[in-house]
């Protein structure tokens, strides 16, 4: 994709995005675009930096942190939103600034651990299976308060909010079901931990619906950078 292109596909995002948070009845009108840079290489970050983002997801590690290292002399906040596996926590701690895909209290001491103490703190989402499908990560909503007790307690984590990838709907009202019920435990959770700001939630398909129920983060890719690349890549580790 041409620059112009990246270029007005990010300022059509934000001013979308500007629009919709200003009439919100849930939430204020901060909402940050994650920029979710899988699949493309590090000169369209940079691109996409020029031109006023600076916060990139990534899913994949194999292919994160090359980027990352590339693009170090630039003010970028990298956000991992990939499934982790134990051996790939020591890589998140040390190179990422957020952390949205936490499911277990295993993986959350792990990377406390390993996060290094220069470093601040790690900000942390739960990530919730709020679709209740059998085959997706994500934790189920009623072992969800025990877990965000475990990872309030982790000394090298912050625990910030919360993040869903709900079953795809058409547009509409069923596509806000799920990010009404994550917005609902986000509130009954900040009752004991106020330090919960965040709802990371809304893709390029459904961000409209996202931030009507008070999206705090909103993780797009296709929207910013056309379709997925495929190749060496994408394929890096899955
Ligand atoms: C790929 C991905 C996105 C972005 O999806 P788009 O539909 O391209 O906007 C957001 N969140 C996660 C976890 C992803 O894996």
């Amino acid at each position: 994709m041409s620059n112009n292109q990246l270029k007005d596909n990010i300022t059509n995002v934000l001013e979308r995005v500007r629009r919709k948070s200003q009439k919100r009845q849930f939430g204020n009108s901060d909402i940050l675009v994650l920029a979710v840079s899988k699949t493309r290489p590090a000169e369209d970050v940079a691109a996409a930096h020029v031109c006023g983002l600076s916060d990139f997801g990534e899913n994949y590690l194999q292919e994160a942190l090359p980027k990352i290292t590339a693009l170090q002399a630039l003010p970028l906040v990298w956000h991992y939103i990939g499934p982790i596996q134990s051996n790939k926590t020591r890589a998140i701690a040390e190179n990422f600034s957020w952390v949205h895909t936490v499911d277990r209290e295993k993986i959350a001491r792990r990377l406390s651990e390993q996060r290094p103490p220069h470093l601040p703190p790690l900000q942390v989402c739960l990530q919730v299976n709020i679709s209740n499908e059998a085959s997706k990560s994500g934790i189920a909503l009623p072992e969800l308060p025990d877990l965000a007790r475990a990872v309030a307690g982790l000394p090298h984590l912050q625990l910030r909010g919360l993040m869903c990838i709900p079953a795809p709907e058409p547009a509409g009202a069923d596509q806000r079901a799920p990010f009404r019920k994550m917005r609902e435990n986000l509130d009954e959770l900040r009752k004991h931990y106020p330090q919960m700001d965040t709802l990371s939630m809304g893709m390029s398909a459904d961000m409209d619906a996202a931030i009507d129920e008070g999206a705090t983060i909103i993780r797009i890719g296709t929207a910013i950078f056309g379709p997925r690349l495929t190749g060496a890549a994408a394929r890096a580790d899955h």
